[in-house]
């Protein structure tokens, strides 16, 4: 039986013949169909016993860790009578309310990952049976319906469309459509990690107040909290839900949920039965009853450091440093798309994340064989498709400890990984990149 490498002696030429017998490329995206990509993964047997130089880490989570970090996580722990341990605890929750943009209510930190933070708020607001309504905006947003509904809540869910923002409008006439207020809170994600699509959290807050329905609004800023503006305050959040290793820059294992006090007040009614996962028996002084049971020491010290970064930085440049690495990173994969076979996951420019950017690939193109050559040849690791997206997207990561040179470490690896594997691009993406940044005015 013939190998794919000798059916194709050069997956290269293969692909240069095959685009040079189509004499006239009606449409890209028919072109990119009728032709069979060899993948990259035939010509990448090559596990590589060392990895020369640094990698790039370009994943949406987890994101690269700065060295300050990983020393402090590194420290011995206190004794838990230390007052070390509560002035620890503290600093974390002191330095997080900027960020959140939440000045009263409680920050409660959890020792386990996002899902941990939403488990916690589904558990605290509404019991068995109640009702939530999930705005669809992508993989999160269903997985954290599924969440709900394993948990016996009783899910309302608005349509996604892909590649599209959700829509306040359909949040606004399903409050309207419920005249006996049972909806007890809006779930939304703020930056869907799948898609790549940002929503705008005020636009929903406004959508809630003009239905005159009582609901809380409950925002995921797990891929969003540090990377792309957001508060509480301004945008009429009362529940947030981050989690260490996006932005925040730490491991993973703390799941960060700040509540404002109408919130409070619903978790104080709801009958839900709960223990580990309970706000008002987290808000105990004592730090051991804080975290029921031991604090984690060694992440909370890492979270210390990166909220010093933080702020060393300036929580408003961090985030215009998001917007500007964005901005380089979608000038490179917009002049790629002009190829034909790649094209951005979100179609409205203005919905595009700080955070992470979803790369559709035209059929006969494997997303994840050209993941594994970037990551094996060219040392730049990037996230693959989420869900109905699997195998069909990939998607770069710009959040969290990057700057401009990683991000242009990425796109050119990237874009090495392109060409060997012979897909067809618009040549230039690292180019686009660099006049983006350079044109940056802030
Ligand atoms: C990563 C992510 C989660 C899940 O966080 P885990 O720490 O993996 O549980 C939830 N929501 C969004 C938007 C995310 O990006």
């Amino acid at each position: 039986m013939l190998g794919r490498q000798d059916a194709f002696p050069s997956a290269r030429t293969f692909v240069l013949k095959a685009v040079q017998q189509i004499p006239v490329m009606s449409s890209l995206s028919s072109c990119a169909r009728r032709l069979t990509y060899p993948t990259p993964k035939d010509r990448t047997v090559f596990t590589p016993t060392r990895r020369s130089g640094i990698s790039f880490l370009h994943s949406p989570g987890p994101t690269p860790i700065p060295k300050e970090v990983t020393d402090a996580m590194s420290r011995q722990p206190m004794e838990l009578g230390d007052p070390g341990v509560d002035a620890l605890i503290a600093t974390c929750e002191t330095q997080l309310r900027p960020v959140l943009g939440l000045e009263g209510g409680d920050v409660f930190l959890f020792n386990s990952n996002g899902h941990g933070g939403w488990e916690a708020t589904i558990a605290n607001l509404a019991a068995p049976g109640q009702c939530v309504l999930i705005v669809g905006s992508g993989t999160f947003s269903d997985a954290w319906a599924e969440h709900a509904d394993a948990m016996g809540l009783k899910v309302v869910r608005t349509d996604w469309q892909e590649g599209l923002p959700a829509d306040p409008k359909e949040v606004e006439a399903a409050l309207r459509a419920d005249d006996k207020h049972q909806i007890v809170a809006v779930f939304l994600v703020h930056t869907d990690t799948a898609s790549g699509v940002t929503n705008d959290v005020k636009a929903f807050r406004a959508a809630i107040d003009a239905a005159g329905h009582p609901a809380l609004l409950v925002a995921d800023v797990v891929a969003s909290l540090g990377a792309a503006p957001f508060s509480m305050q301004e945008m009429g959040v009362n529940v947030a839900i981050g989690a260490s290793q996006k932005a925040l820059m730490v491991a993973s294992g703390l799941a960060i949920v700040g509540v404002d006090e109408r919130a409070m007040e619903v978790s104080r009614r709801n009958t839900t039965p709960r223990y580990y996962w309970d706000w008002e028996r987290r808000r105990s002084p004592l730090s051991y009853r804080k975290f029921c049971g031991t604090p984690p020491q060694a992440l909370l010290m890492g979270l210390e450091a990166s909220l010093g970064l933080i702020h060393r930085e300036g929580l408003n440049e961090v985030l215009a440093r998001h917007r500007r690495l964005a901005t380089a990173v979608q000038a490179a994969v917009s002049r790629w798309s002009e190829g034909g076979a790649l094209d951005f996951f979100v179609k409205v420019p203005e919905a595009r994340s700080v955070s992470v950017t979803t790369v559709r690939v035209a059929p006969g193109i494997d997303a994840e064989a050209l993941r594994t050559l970037a990551r094996d040849r060219f040392q730049v690791g990037i996230a693959g498709g989420l869900g109905q997206m699997g195998g069909k997207a990939f998607r770069i990561g710009h959040l969290g400890d990057i700057n401009a040179p990683t991000v242009l470490g990425c796109l050119a690896g990237l874009e090495a990984a392109l060409s060997y594997a012979g897909i067809p691009y618009g040549r230039g993406g690292v180019d686009a990149a660099v006049r983006a940044l350079s044109l940056a005015s802030e």
